[in-house]
């Protein structure tokens, strides 16, 4: 007689809504077990017993052979008695204890599903909404926790009998896949005009047969509302521009897949990884010269944002319409995008001729993700759909609950437990009512999925940011307040799981200094619990305050003064106001405004119309094979001070002498990489230390980061840079949450 050995198992991780209790009741079937599995707040739970060869060959399968999109981070094993019961079951989840499930960000729809829609003789064939168990939505529709159909917007949709048996057979891909569903039982399309009349017939060929006409149509996607016109249409995509009071920012553009991609831009087998991958973010790639894309689509600059369909609906809008599409956040400038119908057609009725909208609720809004790579690796610029709310694994734990609020621009949140960092999605920058609304609610329910209450909240020192304002209203928890640029070095230790200390070089727009200055050109000496400020740029008046950041020109001035040899850019502008408002103006150290005033100077750009504005288009005009420099002076007194008015000074020098602005931009990227490495050549002397973090918004700038991350690695340094988060502002709560975790290990 076999002895029988029964086994309790609680796998914790992401294995909730991966298919993994139909991979555990398969297993468990195979092997000749008995016993039953369900989902919990914590993860998975199993019941198993048999012959003891059996439990232990599940045991081990159970881990080697785990579903792809899971990820198994603790298995606890505890024996219990046997109770000689007969068959296998999948329980329905049962909430109890504390809340720590891990729910996926949702995913683009994997082979099986596309085939299954392209097949005529498919009961979902050419339905938009096919998922199953490896793919769909999740994030953007899950209300709550365990991970089930109830607690999720399918909740309305009760399931056909076809489905429902799918659903309920454990040999069946779609075997308690929550969001599964069918023409005859799931959501349905729709096409209404601006008014919200619906418009009869087939809502896809309706969609296309207006695209074609060059009107704007509004797609209802996974996290959001998106805005769509073709790509080589001039009018059609100038008119977006013009309704969305988008004047300048680039559109992303959707291809059908990688053989259309191809003919826009250059994709080598990096580029065409992340373009498939399951995440299915915007890839910023070099546009290729003569690409059909109309000039309105993504003007001032040489790269295009591309995506390949996520979701079957983009898979058959791209199939009929035969050629790439742009498809911008569903939004007039300055608001997030919409995600909720009846908003939807209020607030895009001026922008969208017609609607293609579905009845199956978005609960999360989520936008599209954007990935560049750059210096032979990939960093996340936007982190949103495809990738949050998956937690980032931390190196050292957090020992009590954190909640860290983030900056103010392009604005995230960050929850830290244990070892595991939820960074929120990108919420947008925090200067309106809809988009702090949207930052107050995420927060709570990312607290509710992932069951977690913070007892630290680390917030930015600028007293004005919303985000800050919203860490003081929280009661009950301790607050700790972190500098800026710290925070950033501390978002690229954690990003790269090093403990410091570096040197740490943080060159962003502008952040509140503790002595009253802004800063955003610095050389700090940091770990993830301190920093020691080592040097910085030179300071600057920016003239006019505020003003200055919208109007680059006067960064120009500023920097510049009355030692404007016949320069365009002082004709084109009321250049001694600037001069006469400068002796009472704020100081800033800041690297964004540097370049401003280069930007202004080769006559890039005056005025800016949405924030970085400058600083992008200065990268794309300048000539990435130019390898001229221009020298700028170091001092080191108490602190390391860099002469950027060396560099501008340079730049007009050339620009006087009739060299081409492309190679003066050129020049002036390789300046600011050269002194950059100078002066951390020069604290190395100093401080000993060896590595450099670099972090901050200029580093989202490729020839920058390539040119400072190249003469670093020559001069013998260790690099680390981001890669999971973004180096702007994006990534500053992750740094905030790394700094307290720190600080309670300390
Ligand atoms: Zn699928
Ligand atoms: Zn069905």
């Amino acid at each position: 007689m076999t002895t029988l050995k029964r086994v309790d198992v609680h796998v914790e991780g992401v294995v909730q809504g991966v298919g993994f209790r139909p991979f555990v009741h398969s297993l468990a079937r195979r092997l000749g077990l008995a016993g039953r599995v369900h989902n919990d707040v914590d993860g998975v739970h199993i019941e198993v017993e048999g012959a003891l060869a059996g439990v232990e060959e599940f045991l081990t399968a159970l881990e080697r052979d785990a579903p792809a999109l899971s990820e198994i981070e603790r298995v606890t094993v505890v024996s219990a008695r046997p109770t000689g019961h007969n068959g296998f079951t999948i329980a329905a989840g049962l909430p109890s204890g504390p809340l720590r499930p891990l729910v996926r960000a949702d995913g683009a729809t994997c082979d099986d599903c596309l085939r299954e829609l392209a097949d005529p003789a498919d009961r979902r064939h050419g339905y938009p909404f096919i998922n199953c168990a490896n793919c769909g939505p999740r994030f953007t529709i899950v209300r709550g926790v365990p991970y089930d159909r109830p607690l999720t917007t399918m909740a309305g949709f009760g399931m056909c009998q076809a489905c429902a048996a799918e659903y309920h057979d454990p040999g069946n891909r779609r075997h308690h896949a929550q969001p599964t569903c069918c023409p005859a039982c799931g959501p349905r399309l729709r096409l209404r005009d601006a008014r919200g009349t619906e418009l009869c017939g087939d809502p896809i060929a309706g969609a296309v047969t207006l695209l074609r006409a060059g009107r704007v149509v509004a797609v209802k996607g996974l996290g959001g509302f998106h805005l769509a016109v073709p790509a080589a249409d001039e009018r059609a995509a100038a008119a977006l521009r013009g309704r969305k009071h988008r004047e300048e920012q680039p559109f992303a553009v959707m291809t059908a897949d990688l053989a259309q991609a191809r003919r826009l831009c250059e994709i080598d087998e990096h580029a065409a990884e992340l373009l498939t991958g399951r995440a299915r973010p915007i890839v910023l790639l070099p546009r290729l010269p003569g690409a059909p894309v109309a000039a309105s689509v993504a003007p001032a600059t040489r790269s295009l944002g591309l995506m390949l369909p996520y979701t079957a609906l983009h898979h058959l809008l791209l199939a009929e319409l035969a050629e790439p599409m742009v498809l911008t956040g569903g939004n007039v400038s300055g608001e997030p995008i919409a995600y909720e119908d009846d908003d939807a057609l209020t607030r895009l009725s001026g922008i969208a001729d017609a609607f293609l909208i579905h009845d199956r609720p978005i609960h999360v809004r989520a936008d599209d993700s954007v990935v560049r790579p750059m210096a032979g690796e990939v960093t996340v610029l936007r982190r949103a759909r495809g990738y949050a709310p998956e937690p980032l694994a931390m190196r050292w734990p957090a020992l009590r609950p954190v909640l860290a609020c983030g900056a103010e621009l392009k604005s995230t949140f960050c929850l830290a437990e244990g070892r595991r960092a939820f960074v929120s999605q990108h919420i947008g920058t925090l200067e309106n009512h809809e988009t702090l609304r949207s930052f107050v609610e995420s927060i709570d329910h990312f607290c509710g999925l992932f069951g977690i209450r913070p007892e630290v909240v680390a917030h930015d020192l600028h007293p004005g940011y919303l985000s800050t304002r919203h860490a003081m209203e929280i009661h009950g928890a301790e607050l700790l307040g972190v500098q800026h640029h710290h925070a950033h070095i501390a978002s690229c230790l954690a990003d790269n799981g090093d403990p410091g200390p570096v040197l740490g070089v943080a060159l962003d727009g502008l952040g509140h200094g503790p002595d009253g200055t802004l800063w955003g050109g610095e050389f700090l000496r940091a770990d993830l619990t301190s920093f020691e400020r080592l040097g910085h740029l030179a300071q600057v008046p920016m003239p006019g305050g505020s003003a200055a950041v919208r109007q680059p020109w006067r960064m120009t001035a500023a920097y510049l003064g009355d030692d404007h040899p016949g320069l365009d850019v002082a004709r084109r502008n009321p250049w001694a106001d600037a001069l006469r408002l400068a002796p009472g103006s704020p100081l800033t150290s800041s690297a964004a405004r540097l370049f401003d005033a280069v930007a202004a100077l080769l006559g890039v750009r005056d005025k800016i119309t949405y924030a970085g504005q400058a600083v992008v288009e200065l990268e794309q005009h300048a000539d990435p094979a130019e390898r001229g420099t221009y020298e700028a002076g170091i001092t080191h007194g108490d602190l390391l001070v860099v002469e950027g008015a060396d560099l501008v000074r340079a730049a007009a020098a050339d620009l006087v002498a009739g060299a081409c602005t492309r190679a003066i931009a050129g020049r002036f990227h390789n300046g600011l990489a050269d002194a950059v490495t100078r002066a951390c050549d020069t604290l190395r002397h100093a401080t000993g230390l060896t590595a450099v973090a670099l972090s901050g918004g200029m580093f989202q700038n490729a020839l920058l980061l390539e040119a400072t991350v190249a003469r670093l690695r020559a001069a013998g340094f260790r690099v680390l840079k981001h890669v999971r988060v973004p180096p702007g502002d994006g990534g500053v709560s992750l740094g905030q949450a790394a700094v307290a975790a720190a600080r309670d290990r300390a």
